[in-house]
């Protein structure tokens, strides 16, 4: 995102990739507005909260109009660096960096996975979802202009690679181990641990069964 969009508070700019996939959907299905009622349904977040943050990039819904939707795209786009592609790396190509391989992201126009590293002899010099995976070793001279990493080593080995990740340069972690990683206060990691959010899920559906008005 650029710099002129730092005023937009965090949680609001979280929210962005989710509005801009399901406005993409519209505008290729020709549609030209949308109110915020339509988009709350679609995105699961209250109309309350879609008002307040569109606020913040001026775009204000006319009441029975809703918003235009190609403003919102253009804005989007700009904001979310959508004419940009940010090349990815990723580390660890076992069951889960297979399949990140594999998907690549490729309803994301503006996220790209170029490289993939591993430690294993029988990986390395192959191609997984058309993505040439390297020697772990060659990290820091194969890495130099890329600044976003997906971790998808085993937890043991988080730490170390992530110290290499930040010397050569990386910004951005999206660490899908379950360590919790240390990093300087510069660099960015994104934690998303799959196994707890699935034990988190069975919890809640167990202990706060959810009323069909939603309550
Ligand atoms: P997953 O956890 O993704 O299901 P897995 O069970 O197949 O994968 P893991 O042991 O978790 O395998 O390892 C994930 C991948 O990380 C493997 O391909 C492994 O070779 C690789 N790996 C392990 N240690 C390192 C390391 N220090 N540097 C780079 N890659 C590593």
């Amino acid at each position: 995102m650029d710099m002129e969009q730092a005023k937009i508070p965090q949680a609001t700019a979280k929210r962005l990739p989710l509005y801009y996939r399901f406005l993409n959907n519209l505008h290729s299905q020709g549609k030209m507005r949308v109110s915020s009622k339509e988009l709350s349904d679609a995105v699961k977040v209250d109309s309350a909260t879609i008002r307040r943050d569109f606020s913040y990039f001026g775009a204000l819904g006319k009441k029975g109009y809703g918003y235009n939707v190609e403003y919102l795209l253009s804005f989007f786009r700009k904001t979310l660096d959508q004419d940009e592609t940010t090349r990815v790396a990723l580390i660890g190509v076992g069951n889960l960096g297979t399949a990140f391989l594999n998907y690549n992201f490729t309803k994301n126009n503006n996220t790209k996975i170029e490289m993939a590293f591993d430690a294993s002899e029988e990986r390395i010099g192959s191609e997984v979802g058309g993505v040439r995976v390297h020697h772990i070793d060659d990290l820091e001279e194969k890495i130099s202009d890329l600044s976003v990493a997906i971790l998808t080593v085993p937890a043991s080995a988080a730490q170390g690679i992530a110290d290499r990740l930040v010397k050569a340069g990386v910004s951005g972690i999206l660490n899908f181990t379950p360590a919790r990683i240390s990093v300087p206060t510069q660099v960015r990691v994104h934690h998303i641990d799959l196994a707890i959010e699935l034990q988190a899920l069975v919890y809640f559906l167990k202990h706060y069964p959810l009323n069909e008005d939603g309550s």
